[in-house]
């Protein structure tokens, strides 16, 4: 897949464009004042995938919390901060990677310059959100609404405010919780702005409903080419969001698939509980190092042949299921023992050459 082309931003330890690995983030939903709370999220998140946190500084308080968070934290942090500009000044101060502001409610341009001036001083990146609710009011006369259009003029007209001030460390973000306006604006974007993207589709809403709109927005996108940093938004534990942006990435090989089970859609000749199965040997292996392709399917009949692409898996039968190897039968297990038995012979398949990430 080709990708759109993006400066190089720097963000801590992570690097956006310029060909570098598309960045997972997500965003904490503690107390930020809670530093062990946040700090125990952010190390989850870190471990499931996210390649930097984002969290909120809605105040004075949080801003010295965050401070501690960073001096800890396993990844570079992001500070979301709203309306003033202070917040943003001090949680770079205590060692934020890059703040998320959405110049549209900082108030007048020399707090946005404030900001930037900071940055610049502390080789920390800015994120300008431009979102449909707080256009520049000329833009959204221009318009009456906010389309895809005017969400890509306000991140044009910033631009030029941001280069102005010899500034380059920009990602931007064209955020609607209407997909179809996502895609078109980021895409707009795209030819438009050489800086890197940060994709998303906000107030996604719940696990299934947003896990649906962000996996066609972000992954609609993402398949274009278009993106370098993608977060998933979900009213839900940040945990899932982090999940759920991990395998949009090994859905379009943008990263390693790990250990990816598949499973067939049963039918009438699926004898076991295969979908309790195929949950249960999706948790075991969730955190397993390494690279397979794991295969758990309802027959012994069509089972191996169906799944000819999988280096190894089971095909359950009554009271017992086939273990097979690249699409050779290998053995036969009792049902109770056939996920212990896969597990085994997975761990070892990884610790092979062929199965190393
Ligand atoms: S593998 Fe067997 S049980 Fe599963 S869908 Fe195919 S035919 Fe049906």
């Amino acid at each position: 897949m080709s990708r759109q082309q993006t400066n190089l931003v720097t963000i801590g330890s992570v690097q956006l464009g310029a060909g570098n690995a598309i960045a997972l983030q997500s965003m904490t939903n503690t107390d930020t004042r809670d530093v062990q709370a946040t700090l125990e999220q952010v190390r989850q998140l870190a471990s499931a995938g996210c390649d930097l946190v984002r969290i909120s500084v809605p105040d004075l308080e949080s801003v010295t919390a965050f401070g501690k968070i960073v001096k800890e934290s396993p990844c570079p942090l992001i500070a979301d901060v709203h309306f003033d500009y202070r917040l943003a000044i001090g949680a770079l101060k205590q060692g934020a990677s890059k703040v998320r502001i959405n110049p549209g409610n900082i108030g007048d341009w020399d707090k946005v310059e404030a900001i930037i001036a900071a940055a610049k001083e502390r080789q920390a990146a800015i994120r300008i959100g431009v979102n449909g609710g707080s256009l520049p009011r000329h833009i959204l006369a221009k318009y009456e609404k906010p389309t895809a259009q005017a969400l890509v003029e306000a991140g044009l007209e910033y631009l030029d405010r941001f280069l102005a001030a010899d500034f380059n460390q920009m990602v931007f973000s064209f955020k609607s919780s209407d997909v179809l306006t996502t895609i078109q604006a980021y895409r707009l974007a795209a030819s438009k702005l050489d800086w890197p993207l940060h994709i998303g589709v906000t107030e996604a809403g719940t696990t299934w409903r947003g896990t649906i709109h962000s996996c066609v927005g972000i992954g609609t996108l993402l398949a274009e080419g278009i993106g370098d940093t993608i977060r998933v938004s979900l009213t839900a534990d940040p945990v899932q969001e982090a999940k759920v942006g991990l395998e949009i990435l090994r859905s379009l090989s943008l990263r390693p698939t790990g250990i990816s089970v598949t499973s067939c859609p049963t039918c009438a000749r699926t004898p076991e509980n295969l979908i309790a199965l195929a949950e249960q040997f999706e948790q075991m292996v969730a955190g397993m190092a390494g690279q397979a392709r794991v295969a758990i399917m309802g027959c012994a009949v069509n089972g191996p042949g169906e799944a000819r692409e999988a280096d190894l898996g089971l095909a359950l039968g009554p009271g017992k299921a086939l273990l097979f190897v690249k699409g050779q039968i290998v053995e036969s297990v009792p049902i109770d023992h056939a996920l212990e038995r896969l597990y085994e012979e997975v761990s070892r398949f990884v610790t092979t050459k062929d199965g190393l990430a």
